[in-house]
């Protein structure tokens, strides 16, 4: 029989430096603040950035029809919309930073932000901006929406966006040839926090089942912990059922038409969520239809979930990108910030604009309409609702 008594020894030291990190971790969530409550804010700040390629066309029609839903609150001193500068590629290149200082003080300034595509240079050392962003504004929560209306599904997915498999994918342990072993970690202030990200968004939006999917039966410790401190939040929500479910029977009910248009929220560890929401999001017709907010409890930034097309630019074509992806991400902006009737009205048109009577159709290329003329469609639906 081999000796492993140092892979042994390297493991456990590496393990106890693993703990010590993590517990850290775990008691810095846990002196870290409460989730702003829109509702009873007296004023709402939100950011809006323009990012690289079609990313200040579309967000220009974005902001304007963030204007025209908001122009009470607006006008009454409730909302400011404020410009955010210096997110540009050029900018980061020529200061050698994901997000210039003075752009991310003028971001966290603002309680929200509507974001523009950053363009990620290949190769380099230059970090992802929304990588950064995620870090620096503590953005735990990836919010996807996803609604087919025709066959009644209308899910949105909390995925916890910190921990899980993914925050020590790469610190596991190998003995060569022999074993590897990866870690999985859940806090307690981890789960509370995406746990209450998905119960309010359920109290604030009339929702009555939140549904908690795990593997617990198997991953006792993590997931028996994140199913337990979910319904510990649950008990703070009555009027909102909490249940149980397996990450393999939840992918099955998912394709399941006689079931599934009875979920409405879903809470879920990292990895399920990484993998259930690219499902979904076939459903309702591809990876590219779904919009995306990465949220935090002082924080949170909605996006189209598409890059910022170069090649669109290079053609000369860029007044045509196709605005739907920011548009939903406003939509969810809108509900974030506790403003839900807002919120209802743009699903409405946009339902109507590109479902139903298509009047004004966007294709990307000039065969279609502008993005600033399905934006006008967009606003006249609304007005008309
Ligand atoms: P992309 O999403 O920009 O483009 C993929 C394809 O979709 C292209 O053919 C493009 O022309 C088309 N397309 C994208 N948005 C469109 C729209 N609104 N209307 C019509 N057509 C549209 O993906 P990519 O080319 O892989 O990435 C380009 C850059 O964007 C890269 O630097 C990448 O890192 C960055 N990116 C940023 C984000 C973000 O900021 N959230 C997300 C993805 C990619």
């Amino acid at each position: 029989m081999c000796d492993y008594t140092s892979y042994i020894d390297k493991a456990t030291e590496q393990f106890r430096q693993l703990l010590i990190e993590q517990l850290a971790r775990q008691d810095k969530m846990e002196a870290g603040e409460s989730a702003k409550d829109f509702g009873k804010m007296e004023k709402i700040t939100v950011g809006v950035c323009g990012g690289d390629g079609i990313g200040p066309i579309i967000v220009k029609e974005a902001e304007r029809l963030l204007r025209f839903l908001l122009a009470d609150e607006i006008a009454s001193g409730k909302v400011e919309i404020r410009q955010i500068e210096g997110l540009t590629i050029e900018n980061r290149l020529a200061l050698g930073k994901a997000i210039p200082d003075d752009t991310l003080a003028a971001i966290k300034a603002c309680d929200v932000l509507l974001k523009g595509p950053t363009t990620t240079p290949k190769g380099g050392s230059m970090e992802s901006a929304n990588v950064a962003l995620r870090r620096e504004l503590d953005l735990y929560a990836n919010v996807r929406p996803v609604s087919v209306p025709e066959k009644n599904i209308d899910w949105i997915f909390y995925r916890e966006n910190t921990e899980g498999e993914y925050v020590l994918g790469s610190r596991g342990i190998e003995v060569p040839d022999k074993l590897a072993m990866d870690f999985k970690v859940t806090t307690k202030s981890g789960t509370r926090r995406i746990a209450r990200a998905a119960f309010e968004y359920a109290k604030n939006n009339g929702k009555t089942n939140v549904a908690i999917v795990t593997k617990a039966n198997i991953m006792k410790k993590t997931d028996g912990n994140f199913t337990a401190i979910c319904h510990e939040v649950a008990a703070e929500y009555p009027g909102i059922e909490a249940e149980d479910w397996y990450i393999d029977i939840m992918t099955a009910n998912l394709v399941n038409e006689a079931i599934r248009d009875r979920f409405q929220v879903f809470v879920l560890p990292n990895l399920y969520g990484d993998i259930i929401t690219d499902e979904a999001a076939q459903i309702q017709g591809g990876v590219g239809t779904a919009g995306s907010a990465n949220i935090g409890d002082r924080y949170a930034m909605f996006e189209a979930i598409h890059g910022s097309a170069p090649r669109m630019i290079e053609e000369g074509i860029g007044e045509y990108a196709n605005p739907s992806s920011i548009f939903k991400a406003v939509e969810m902006m809108l509900r974030h910030i506790a403003m839900p009737v807002q919120a209802d009205r743009l699903a409405k048109a946009m339902e109507i604009c590109n479902e139903t009577e298509k009047k004004v159709v966007v294709t990307g290329n000039r065969d279609g309409a502008t993005c600033a003329r399905f934006a006008d469609y967009v606003m006249e639906t609304v007005q008309k609702l």
